[in-house]
């Protein structure tokens, strides 16, 4: 469960440049300053926030998901 390259999906972007459009240097520092309590950042161009262990309507996974970390 690593590969969340979707080629037909064009709102999907990597965990590292979501939480940057956020203004946070990494996903491990968003994480730190959010936790992971309720909504979270997802992996979407569209800005989602998403439930930690979720998708977003656009099919794009949390930025904890892709990173694997749950
Ligand atoms: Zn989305």
């Amino acid at each position: 469960m690593t590969n969340f390259n979707r080629s037909n999906n064009p709102h999907l972007i990597t965990s590292t440049q979501a939480v940057a459009e956020a203004g946070y240097p990494s996903v491990e520092e968003y994480l730190a300053t959010q936790g992971m309590d309720s909504v979270i950042i997802a992996c979407c161009d569209e800005g989602c926030e998403v439930e930690p262990d979720g998708y977003c309507e656009h099919g794009c996974p949390s930025v904890i998901v892709a990173k694997g970390l749950i």
